[in-house]
């Protein structure tokens, strides 16, 4: 059983964290009319004209807060085996990674670095968040995300109850790509090793990928953001929840609410 008058205080009170003007009331049962087309699945959600067809699908009885979205693509690469000789297999944990990555030429991306950025966060999170790649102040600082789009990863966090300190924080490629350009398959390729052993060594019980580099790397797709959304995915059988990056939700404030809901859809595999 859920209570209404709660689940709509934390709704305005995310809404105030995100900075999201509008306020639209959840709609109380029972369920109203859909304004849309019948579509199988779609609910009566707290803002219908946020919602395409395929979005938020859940079970009207159970609510919004209770549903998780359908299964998305698998993602398995071959994890180290025992006779790996590959220092970033053998890699014993997080400082040995980060310790690597300090010293790695692997691509180009090292000849601009002034600090490589190898992800912070404590060693029993819950949560991992991916992001593309440092930029100019986590380049100055070799920390993740203390820049603007950390600011605002950190109100996102807050509207799901984490401290930015209990979720392990990293990106893509651990050194900033010139004028924080998207980095090229070959620089992904180099780097993404090192993610992928601090996600064996965290066993996280959910990824949040943020923006398309993320979300390309951890599934091994092509396809874009907005049709990743929405779907549980799995890297090695974690679950990979997609959303927008919050640099671009600083260039667009109307995908605040969509990223509100996928981190909502995190929350909930974490409370599961
Ligand atoms: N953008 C990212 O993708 N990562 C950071 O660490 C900072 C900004
Ligand atoms: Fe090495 Fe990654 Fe930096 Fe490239 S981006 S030099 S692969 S740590």
């Amino acid at each position: 059983m859920t209570d209404g008058r709660a689940l709509a205080r934390t709704y305005l009170e995310q809404q105030r964290l995100l900075g999201t003007d509008t306020v639209i009331l959840p709609d109380p049962s029972p369920p109203t009319p859909n304004p849309l087309p019948a579509t199988p699945g779609l609910r009566p959600g707290l803002d219908n004209t946020a919602l395409t067809p395929g979005e938020s699908p859940g079970k009207t009885e159970k609510g919004p807060s209770d549903s998780l979205p359908p299964a998305g693509l698998s993602f398995d690469p071959p994890s180290d085996d025992l006779f790996s000789t590959d220092p970033i297999q053998r890699a014993a944990d997080l400082a040995a990674i980060a310790r690597l990555v300090a010293d790695c030429t692997k691509c180009r991306l090292c000849e601009h670095r002034t600090n490589t950025v190898p992800g912070e966060g404590p060693v029993d999170a819950r949560l991992v968040v991916v992001g593309e790649g440092p930029g100019r102040t986590e380049d100055e600082t070799g920390r993740p995300f203390v820049g603007q789009a950390g600011q605002l990863l950190t109100k996102i966090l807050g509207a799901i109850e984490l401290k930015r300190e209990q979720v392990f924080i990293c990106n893509v490629v651990k050194c900033r790509p010139p004028e924080n350009r998207t980095p090229q398959y070959d620089e992904v390729a180099a780097c993404v090793p090192y993610l992928f052993r601090q996600i064996d060594l965290l066993k996280p019980k959910v990824v949040l990928a943020m923006g398309n580099a993320a979300a390309q790397t951890l599934l091994n797709t092509k396809q874009s953001l907005g049709a990743l959304r929405n779907r549980v995915h799995r890297f090695r059988g974690i679950p990979v929840i997609v959303t927008y990056h919050p640099a671009a939700l600083l260039r667009n404030p109307n995908w605040k609410r969509p990223t509100w809901d996928d981190v909502r859809i995190a929350r909930r595999l974490l409370d599961g």
